[in-house]
Order: structure tokens, then C-alpha cells, then sequence
């Protein structure tokens, strides 16, 4: 089965002041198979933050479905919710929570039962237990990234989705991050990620669609696909 099923999804932007509207995504059309790394590639501006905003809630589309786990997203809203993680690319959290506080307070909001385990134990999934107590302004960028993805994971979604994971990040963290995802996915997790980097959607993904200007250009399995680059 799909984890996600993205059917005519159309997303125009009202423009601002005398700006034209922008018409950011085309009408994508595109199944997320269930238990893979699924790389969405493409520019900037190509529409990916678009793409997952919406699945997240946080971008209303313009017309189009989208089911997350078989859940509508508009018709089931609390199931599709209940069923995705996202990552952001910016860091979201108040820096003056610790990284335990951080994850029991989304515990609470999804109402997850043991929420305090559920954060000793994503602490230490993510490799923070050290800093279960810290202020999170003092963790460095690769700790808050990692805390971001235990957030996201607090109320044990099946599907993951991480915008641009490793957007500004050098080449070591990139490595951390990378085995960090496919830990996740290898207790199984369905993992979505978006980027600019074809590297990195060659190394993770094995599935990589390439999304330019709105429109969905290619869908394949990743070695089909670096053939014919
Ligand atoms: P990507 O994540 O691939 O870089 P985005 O989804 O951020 O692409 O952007 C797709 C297009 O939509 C771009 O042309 C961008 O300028 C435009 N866009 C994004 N957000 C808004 C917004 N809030 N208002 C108007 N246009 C936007
Ligand atoms: P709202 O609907 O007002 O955004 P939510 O309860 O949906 O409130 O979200 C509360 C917090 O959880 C916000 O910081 C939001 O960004 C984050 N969030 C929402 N949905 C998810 C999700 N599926 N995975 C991770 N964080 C989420």
C-alpha cells in the first residue's frame, strides 16, 4: 500500500501588493510506497516545501488530495496527523526548554500514555541522553536537528517527513543525520525527505522523485534513475 497518495494536488499563492499569484505546485500526482526512504528532488523554488507543508497541515492546497496512511487529510484530519512526523528546516523550538521538556511537552499535546518514557527513550535513540537537561540554546546545530527528529517522533507515527534535513549542514553532521534516518527506517519507519542535494538522494532514498516548477518530472527507483544521469 501507498503510506502517502498525493492525487491533482494545485497550490496557488495569492500574490502580494501587485505581485501575479503564483502557482507553486501543477497538479502533482504521486504515491509514497510504504517502508522506504523517498527522496522528493528538485531546485529551489521548485515547490518540495510547498509539497510537505501541505501534507503537514500547515499550507492550505488550492484543490487536489492527499491521504496519509489512508487517512484524508481534509476528511480525517486527526488520523492523517496522527500518522506523519515532520521535521521542519527551521528550528522551531523555545531555546529555553531542555531537550526533555521539548519532547514531554509534545508528548503531551498528542495525548501519547507514558510520554515521559517515550522521551528517555527517543533521547536516547537520537543520541541526546547526555543532554536530557540541557537548555536547548546550548545544544550545537547537528544536536537540534536530532531533536527535531525525536519530536517529531513522539507520537510514534509510521511515516516521517523531514524538509531539506540537511540544508547548511558540513559534511560530517550530513553523515550523522543520514545514519540517524536510516536507523528510522530500518525499525520502520516510512521516511519522506526533500533536497537540492542529488548526492544525498542517491546515498539514502530508493525511490527519488523529481519535482521543477510545480511539476512532477520523474518517479523512480534510485538506481534506475541514476542510470540515466
Ligand atoms: P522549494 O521548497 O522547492 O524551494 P517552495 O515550495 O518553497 O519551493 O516554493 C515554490 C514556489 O512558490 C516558489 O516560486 C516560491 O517563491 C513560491 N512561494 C513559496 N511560498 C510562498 C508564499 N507564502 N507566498 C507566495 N509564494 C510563495
Ligand atoms: P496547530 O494545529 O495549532 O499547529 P498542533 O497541535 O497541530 O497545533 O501542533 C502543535 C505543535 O506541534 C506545533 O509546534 C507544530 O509545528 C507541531 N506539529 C504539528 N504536527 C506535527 C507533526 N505531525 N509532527 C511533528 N510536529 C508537529
Amino acid at each position: 500500500g501507498a503510506a502517502i497518495s498525493i492525487r491533482n494536488v494545485v497550490k496557488e499563492y495569492a500574490g502580494q501588493g501587485n505581485a501575479p499569484p503564483k502557482l507553486a505546485l501543477k497538479g502533482v500526482s504521486l504515491d509514497v510506497p510504504e517502508g522506504g526512504i523517498f527522496g522528493l528532488l528538485g531546485p529551489n523554488g521548485a515547490g518540495k516545501s510547498t509539497l510537505i507543508n501541505i501534507m503537514a497541515g500547515l499550507v492550505m492546497k488550492t484543490s487536489g488530495t492527499i491521504e496519509i496512511w489512508g487517512h484524508d487529510i481534509d476528511r480525517d484530519h486527526r488520523n492523517a496527523k496522527l500518522s506523519i512526523g515532520i521535521v521542519p528546516q527551521e528550528i522551531v523550538f523555545d531555546p529555553f526548554f531542555t531537550p526533555f521538556e521539548v519532547l514531554e511537552n509534545q508528548g503531551g499535546m498528542y495525548g501519547v500514555v507514558k510520554a515521559l518514557r517515550r522521551s528517555e527513550e527517543l533521547l536516547r535513540a537520537v543520541h541526546l541522553a547526555d543532554k536530557r537537561d540541557a537548555y536547548s540554546r546550548t545544544l550545537s546545530g547537528g544536536m537540534k536537528r536530532r531533536l527535531l527528529i525525536a519530536k517529531a517522533m513522539v507520537h510514534s507515527p509510521p511515516v516521517l517527513v523531514l524538509d531539506e534535513p540537511t540544508a547548511g549542514v558540513d559534511v560530517e553532521l550530513r553523515r550523522q543525520l543520514w545514519e540517524l534516518v536510516s536507523e528510522l527506517n530500518s525499525e520502520g519507519v516510512t521516511v519522506v525527505l526533500t533536497t537540492h542535494y542529488l548526492e544525498e538522494a542517491e546515498e539514502l532514498c530508493d525511490r527519488i522523485a523529481i519535482i521543477n516548477h510545480g511539476e512532477l518530472i520523474a518517479n523512480k527507483p534510485t538506481r534506475e534513475l541514476v542510470g540515466m544521469m
